[in-house]
């Protein structure tokens, strides 16, 4: 019999009671690797009842104390770093290079998080009436919660629960039920690392779950990360509830390539950008942008794209894995299919792509289109796939143009050699996150990460050092200070004058 996946509930990890489980899937072979329940509604209210009760005593912790659990934190998964990336391959595919940088992202955030007691200092102003001085507290909220999608089960947990814990509060995690064993993973190695009991609760299931958590009375605020159906619905939901609600969305971000653009770094990025983890990355470039004579660079594109060979995680000269399930493999032939059929012209077909030993594997290969058009579907949707769309334009402001009127706005990229070029997108571009002769510009956690338009719903204190804005409310405090208490020895060190 196959794992099952547990949940950590009250002080411990325990099995659901449930009597719906799903299969976790090696999407190479479609093994079953564990089972996952679906926690029962009484579960999860036990959950959010622990994390309440444990609020009352972690929020009078010491920050310092807060601070140096994210220390031991951050150093037990340095060290179990390979090991993580490993079982995260396992379950999700991806290159064991591509594991150990989602593993490694989520450690800076706990690296950061490390930090609170300098993050989440207030401001002090004296003397703003006579005796009066004025300054900010910085306050946790309560039980926060997180919901996170499959593509990055270590790093989105980890941008989650460290920065909200280490403000303060207690959090419930609801990772993605298709690749649940690396954040239990990572909710043990919290415990290890010597987490209070009941500070973290991980719960697992699928909508009915989330929605329990989006309009529970003691959840104040939510972090959600996924598809941009699912987060226009947690938003609307969690909003009515009248919670705090910030939820990372969907993504299809452009590179510009100008005609000055170095030809070999162009193309070295694009091939990593685009079809590197199958293209499973929020960030992920799946529109190139050729502008005027940087047309001529096509049959290079083509040609590199069509080295880059999909293969087992464990293979080092796989360029990257299989999609997570066979939908959504069907989902991106489909996508290619209408592309096809809307008349873009389909240069490399990775459709029917076939990986020795692995004949099960949701393997798509490298897909290339050119002419393609705005009104088509392969442009319209987000595919989450190995595919990329060529489109060509005579200008720098048609590009800028294209990208400021399509739904999204989450990244974005510019290959040149000029830098008024580079400035004046960087200034017009309506993206949350912009490269400059950079392909995928996610920014470290002293930076925000959010989206623009669709890619991005509420509160833009999102990530990194901006997130303690979001997992904590201010205060302002405005205090007389009487002469007279200080005249009784109140404070017997201060010389009135
Ligand atoms: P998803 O929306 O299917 O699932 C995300 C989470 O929502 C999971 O935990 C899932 O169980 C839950 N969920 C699914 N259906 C639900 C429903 N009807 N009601 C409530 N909850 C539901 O997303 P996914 O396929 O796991 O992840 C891929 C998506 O995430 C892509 O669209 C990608 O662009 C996006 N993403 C965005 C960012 C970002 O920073 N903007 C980062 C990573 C991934």
């Amino acid at each position: 019999m196959s794992e099952r996946v547990r949940q950590l509930i009250g002080d411990s990890f325990t099995e659901s009671q449930t009597d719906q489980w799903l299969p976790v899937t090696d999407p190479c072979t479609q093994e079953v690797i564990a089972e996952v329940p679906l926690c029962t509604e009484a579960e999860v209210e036990r959950a959010v009842a622990t994390a309440a009760a444990a609020f009352e005593s972690w929020r009078e912790t010491p920050v310092g104390e807060r601070a140096r659990l994210m220390l031991r934190y951050q150093a037990l998964l340095k060290e179990q770093h390979e090991s993580l990336a490993e079982g995260l391959s396992r379950e999700t595919g991806k290159t064991l290079e591509d594991a150990k940088g989602d593993v490694w992202r989520g450690i800076e955030v706990v690296e950061h998080a490390a930090n609170i007691a300098s993050l989440s200092m207030g401001e002090t102003l004296e003397n703003i009436a006579r005796d009066v001085d004025c300054y900010t507290l910085t306050q946790p909220l309560g039980v926060c919660a997180g919901i996170t999608p499959f593509n990055f089960p270590a790093m989105i947990p980890l941008w989650m629960f460290p920065m909200a814990i280490a403000c303060g509060n207690t959090f419930i995690l609801k990772p993605s039920e298709q690749d649940p064993l690396t954040p239990v993973r990572l909710a043990e190695l919290f415990l290890e690392a010597g987490a209070p009991p009941g500070i973290l609760q991980v719960v697992h299931g699928q909508a009915r779950c989330v929605d329990q958590l989006l309009t529970h009375p003691l959840i104040p605020a939510l972090s959600f990360v996924g598809s941009v159906k699912v987060a226009e619905h947690v938003y609307r939901t969690g909003t009515q509830h009248l919670k705090r609600v910030q939820a990372f969305a969907g993504a299809k971000n452009h590179l510009v390539i100008m005609p000055d653009a170095q030809p070999n770094q162009v193309i070295n990025a694009l091939a990593g950008a685009s079809v590197g983890a199958a293209g499973q990355r929020c960030m992920a470039i799946s529109v190139a942008v050729f502008v005027g004579e940087a047309r001529q660079l096509i049959p290079r594109v083509q040609e590199a794209l069509a080295a880059v060979k999909p293969g087992h995680w464990s293979d080092s000269a796989s360029g990257f894995g299989p999609l997570i399930n066979p939908q959504a493999k069907a989902r991106v032939l489909e996508l290619i299919e209408s592309g096809k059929s809307e008349g873009a012209v389909c240069r490399l077909d990775g459709s029917h792509c076939d990986v020795a030993d692995y004949p099960k594997g949701n393997w798509v290969g490298p897909t290339f289109f050119t002419g393609v058009t705005p009104h088509m579907r392969l442009y319209q949707e987000e595919i989450f796939g190995p595919v990329l769309a060529g489109m060509e334009v005579d200008t720098l402001d048609e590009a800028i143009d294209l990208i400021n009127r399509n739904p999204y706005g989450n990244g974005t990229s510019l290959f040149t050699a000029s830098g008024a070029a580079a400035h004046e997108f960087q200034k017009r571009i309506q993206v949350g996150q912009v490269g400059i002769n950079i392909p995928v510009p996610v920014p470290l956690p002293m930076f925000s990460f959010t989206g623009w338009r669709k890619s991005f719903y509420g509160d833009q204190h999102a990530y990194g050092k901006q997130a303690v804005r979001f997992y904590t409310e201010t205060k302002t405090v405005t205090a007389r200070w009487f002469r007279d208490d200080i005249d009784r020895g109140v404070n017997t060190s201060i010389q009135l004058r």
